[in-house]
């Protein structure tokens, strides 16, 4: 069984090409798999954890195809299913403007898990249980709610990724309450500038993960991009900067990030309050490297690196 549950959806991609074209004109466009938890998923398994992804597809060619492609990554799928009549799911990107990505969603099969779908003995065998906000917003949601209760009641820790797309909620203020009621349970919660705004009302980050820790969560995480990542554990908090590369597309570099970090949490005693302030910043770089190396190349998965690939790179940044 894996060491790591993450639950969500397999989208296809649509991206205008070239990437700088505003949908409205494009003729030409090019695909990327991804989706937000089955990269975290890709992820963990390139770096060597063990990992599990459930939800659903479609049963057609690009089901077809995140069920080769997961397999061949070693995740395990024996929770990932096809289901008929209901298509893979899709979104169009429009990247034209990269500090305001847009998407256009056709949720398809990715609305269709059930809470009967989700396997107690399965949850349970795991160390940790990832899912996200995404989620949240479709048929599926019930299915995550039981599952993260399943996931507590059995010692499993719990990891919840903050994804606000604006498109998916009627309004922001709604958006707001459920994101809210969605961390009921978590233990981790890893969020970016955007996402921790709407959740806490505030950017002052300190003020911010304090709130949150007050609300239950035992470890925060905010990502800032090129600017590096702020944690805080209540017994340690602080700023980590992030590495310099050249980057080419961030797409997926907060996935990259989760699977980085609940990496390295699987090497400790996973006791969030009590991790001092030296192996959150040993974490948090680790994390940080992921990140910034998925930055490096096109497209959520493709540029996810090996653990070799972040080794190598780390010596580096020590030689340099
Ligand atoms: P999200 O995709 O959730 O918005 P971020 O864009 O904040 O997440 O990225 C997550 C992490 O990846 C950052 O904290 C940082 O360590 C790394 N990262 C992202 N973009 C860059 C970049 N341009 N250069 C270096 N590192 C980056």
């Amino acid at each position: 069984m894996p060491d790591v549950i993450t639950l969500g959806e397999v989208v296809v991609d649509i991206f205008a090409s070239p990437i700088s074209t505003p949908l409205k004109e494009a003729t030409d466009f090019t695909i990327a798999l991804g989706g937000s938890q089955a990269n975290v998923a890709v992820t963990l398994t390139r770096l060597g954890a063990t990992a599990g992804f459930i939800g659903k597809t479609g049963a057609d060619p690009f089901g077809e195809r995140f069920m080769e492609l997961l397999r061949s990554e070693g995740v395990d799928t024996s929770h990932f299913t096809q289901v008929r009549g209901s298509p893979t799911p899709v979104a169009w990107v429009d990247a034209s403007d990269p500090k305001n990505v847009d998407f256009i969603f056709y949720r398809g099969a990715s609305g269709e898990l059930a809470p009967d779908d989700i396997d107690l003995a399965y949850i349970a065998s795991a160390r940790l249980f990832l899912y996200n906000s995404v989620t949240l917003t479709g048929g599926s949601r019930e299915a995550v709610v039981h599952a993260v209760r399943l996931a507590k009641q059995n010692g499993v820790l719990v990891s919840y990724d903050v994804n606000y797309r604006a498109p998916l909620w009627p309004d922001r203020a709604e958006a707001q309450q459920r994101i809210r009621e969605g961390m009921h349970g978590a233990d981790i919660l890893k969020a970016n500038e955007v996402d921790i705004e709407l959740l806490t009302g505030t950017s002052d980050l300190p003020a911010a993960t304090r709130w949150l820790l007050e609300q239950g969560i035992q470890l925060c995480l905010v990502t800032l991009g090129s600017g590096g990542t702020y944690f805080n554990n209540g017994c340690a908090e602080g700023y980590v900067p992030a590495f310099q590369v050249d980057a080419v597309d961030t797409t997926g570099c907060g996935d990259a990030f989760v699977g980085g970090l609940v990496y390295g949490l699987l090497g400790t005693s996973l006791e969030l309050p009590t991790l001092d302030e030296p192996t959150l910043r040993r974490l948090v770089r680790y994390a940080n490297a992921v990140g910034a190396l998925t930055a490096t190349g096109m497209g959520a998965m493709a540029p996810l690196p090996t653990r070799a690939k972040v080794d190598a790179f780390l010596r580096q940044q020590q030689e340099g």
